[in-house]
Formats: structure tokens, C-alpha cells, sequence
């Protein structure tokens, strides 16, 4: 039995002031409901002062370097000795505005497994590529390049999110069937690189326009484990709803 799980991605929001009321906030709306919030990397150290046990922190992005002369960049080591618990890798924005191909983000989640941080793993197809039916090919590349060489005592650390292009900060959301398709195969593909029980242990979630108003329904999906959320993960009492939906 997979457990639900709902993360909120910040993306390059909120000042400290402001993301020190958010967590405030998520503090009050939520009781013993496990969640993740992966917040910029200037407010890692103060939110985790800050928030209840039962919010964890994560973060947005990762060197795929663990120490050196890479100006601006944020190692896995400097995560871990922060207690950072996930990060987002092969986001599709990092995918396209930083060229982040599917090697570097294998690196990254190598990165990540080293210092026990959990990978959440984006991988989603554009529109074009879903308007000529060739989502799922894509796909399965993207996968199979993320996880080359992650064995599978390492891949049972690792959170997929499933985040078609075309529904990321669109209000356009993919169908519950639409997504339940693209699970079940990754879940089947996931079986054929590893095995049954370790896929039928991997939580796959969904991100694109997740909102309150749409999460129980996408939750319903045999094979949707949880959301992947930017836009509504900036509004307490809204993240709160899809946590609860
Ligand atoms: C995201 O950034 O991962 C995302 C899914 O954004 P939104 O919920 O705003 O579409």
C-alpha cells in the first residue's frame, strides 16, 4: 500500500518574510499530515527552524557536482548538512531554461542517493509531443536515461512525478484518465528495470495545475500516488485541501 503524498514546489517565490508567514500558516492548517514543501535555497535553514515535524523541507534543485569551484551552485553535501530531505530533479523548467539533459539529471539523483536525499524525478512530454501520440516513447527514454546505473536497493529512495509539459502553470490539467494511462505504463516499465514489488512500491506522483478543486479526482487513479504542486502550494489553506483531498 503506497501512502499519498503531496508536495509543494515554491519555484522562485516568496521572500523570507513571506515564507516564513507560508509555513506559519502550514503550521496552523495542517495536524499530523505528512507533506513536503521544496522551498527556494535562501530559506531552507530558517523554514526548517520553523516548521512542524510533520512538514518536511526540500529542495528545487541540486549540483551535479559535490564540492569544487562551481559559483552558484548548491551541493548534496551542503543539502544533507542542512537535514534536506528531497529535491526536485529534471523539473521541466530546469529541463529547458538550464538545458538539463536526461544524463545530468541521472548524475543529479546519483547526487542525491549519496546523501540520502530522496529524488522526486519529473519527467512529462511537451503538447507537440502529445498531440502526435508519441508521449509515451519519450517517455520511457526519460526514465530509463534517469535511472541508468541506480540500482534497486538506490531506487527504492526514489519519488517519480509525472508533469506533462503542457499543464505546468496552465490551469490545464491533464485528465485523470490521461495521467492514469502515463502511470500505469511507467509502472509497468518500472517492473520491467527493477521488478513488481519494488514498482509497486514507488509512489508516482502527478504535477500540472493541480488544484483543490481537481486533486480528488486524480487521486482516485489507481496508479496516481500524490501531487507534485507549484502554483496552489503557495496558498496554505489551498495546498491544505489537496493534502487532505
Ligand atoms: C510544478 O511546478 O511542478 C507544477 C506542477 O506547477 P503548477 O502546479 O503551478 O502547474
Amino acid at each position: 500500500m503506497r501512502n499519498k503524498l503531496v508536495v509543494g514546489n515554491w519555484k522562485m517565490n516568496t521572500t523570507i518574510d513571506e515564507a516564513i508567514a507560508l509555513i506559519n500558516n502550514l503550521n496552523k492548517e495542517l495536524d499530523e499530515q505528512q507533506t513536503v514543501v521544496c522551498v527556494p535555497f535562501t530559506h531552507i535553514s530558517e523554514l526548517s527552524k520553523i516548521k512542524k515535524a510533520n512538514i518536511k523541507i526540500g529542495a528545487q534543485n541540486i549540483s551535479a557536482h559535490s564540492n569544487g569551484a562551481y559559483t552558484g551552485e548548491i551541493s548534496n553535501v551542503m543539502l544533507k548538512s542542512l537535514s534536506v530531505a528531497y529535491v526536485i530533479v529534471g523539473h521541466s523548467e530546469r529541463r529547458e531554461y538550464h538545458n538539463e539533459t536526461n544524463e545530468v539529471v541521472n548524475t543529479k539523483v546519483k547526487r542525491a542517493l549519496e546523501s540520502g536525499i530522496t529524488p522526486i524525478i519529473c519527467f512529462g512530454e511537451s503538447l507537440t509531443l502529445r498531440k502526435e501520440n508519441k508521449h509515451l516513447p519519450f517517455i520511457e527514454k526519460q526514465i530509463k536515461e534517469a535511472l541508468l546505473n541506480i540500482s534497486a536497493e538506490e531506487f527504492k529512495q526514489c519519488v517519480l512525478a509525472y508533469e506533462p509539459i503542457w499543464a505546468i502553470g496552465t490551469g490545464e490539467t491533464a485528465t485523470p484518465a490521461q495521467a492514469q494511462e502515463v502511470h500505469a505504463f511507467v509502472r509497468n516499465l518500472l517492473t520491467k528495470l527493477y521488478n513488481n514489488a519494488l514498482s509497486e512500491k514507488c509512489k508516482i506522483l502527478y504535477g500540472g495545475s493541480v488544484k483543490p478543486s481537481n486533486a480528488s479526482a486524480l487521486f482516485k487513479e489507481k496508479d496516481i500516488d500524490g501531487a507534485l504542486v507549484g502554483g496552489a502550494s503557495l496558498k496554505a489553506v489551498d495546498f491544505t485541501q489537496i493534502i487532505n483531498a
